[in-house]
């Protein structure tokens, strides 16, 4: 699933080809992909709206439109924001396409269907959702330390929580723990302090390292541009079970942390 480096690719890819456009229309291949309102009446509002700007919160992109309007994207699973001509071919399992002024699309390829389209007035319901920015100031040690010394869940389960740190989510949560030497399984309020300050420090490490090599493309995500990133080429634990640990030699192993497989080095994570 696309986590915040991969979304914060996107965006970063997007922005130049679509601020200042206009939207003549969206099609949809897939109406049940657009959420909180009926998919023609989502189809009609937007038509016709200008671009400002595009951001990122957690794992949503947010496009904000000149009515005031904000398109809500979330990839979920498996989707991917492929830009392409007006007269292109829409790249398999194309379920919307966002049509631009200047004859260009926006092809939003999703093979599992669970992606979203959203239209809302303003961010109240995704910012109720979202904890701190992990890569922004307002995500402290202080603020860390106090949220885990709460919380008797295991560490990754609530790294994974998005109203506890926004963004993170399978593949970066199991690199952190890996380079912090903690097990994933850990009760958060059992950390002690030089555990939460290496911790801290490898969810700025991983994320900034996911971001350097524009994301990771294990399974189906496609930079807009079609291209894929390669930070999965560059992980020491996730998706790499039966491989050795780059620091022990041991085997990499995988467990299921409330419903989410982990994948960590049962001799280096305690
Ligand atoms: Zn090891």
């Amino acid at each position: 699933m696309p986590e915040l480096p991969e979304v914060e690719t996107v965006k970063k890819q997007l922005s130049p080809h679509i601020i200042g456009r206009t939207i003549p229309k969206v099609t949809l291949l897939w109406d049940r992909m657009v959420k909180g309102q009926d998919a023609q009446e989502f189809v009609r509002r937007i038509a016709g709206q200008k671009i400002i700007d595009i951001t990122r919160h957690g794992k949503y992109l947010i496009v904000s439109l000149y009515s005031g309007d904000k398109l809500i994207i979330h990839l979920k699973m498996s989707g991917s924001l492929i830009l392409g001509k007006n007269d292109s071919e829409p790249p398999k399992y194309t379920r919307a396409i966002i049509h631009l002024d200047d004859g260009q699309n926006v092809f939003f390829r999703d093979p599992r269907k669970f992606g979203v389209l959203k239209l809302l007035k303003d961010l109240k319901e995704i910012d109720a959702k979202l904890g701190p920015e992990p890569l922004e100031k307002e995500f402290t040690l202080k603020l860390f330390t106090e949220g885990l010394s709460k919380r008797t869940a295991p560490i990754k389960a609530l790294l994974l929580d998005q109203k506890f740190l926004a963004g993170v989510g399978n593949m970066y949560a199991d690199e952190a723990l890996f380079l912090a030497r903690i097990d994933p399984r850990r009760a958060a309020n059992t950390l002690k302090n030089a555990e939460i300050r290496r911790l801290f420090d490898a969810i700025h490490e991983v994320l900034n390292a996911g971001l350097k090599y524009g994301g990771a493309s294990i399974v189906t995500y496609y930079h807009p541009d079609g291209t894929m990133g390669t930070a999965h080429q560059h992980f020491n634990v996730a998706h790499n079970q039966k491989k050795e640990c780059p620091v022990c030699g041991g085997p990499i192993e995988r467990v299921v942390v409330r419903g989410r497989g982990s994948y960590y080095c049962p001799k280096c994570q305690k």
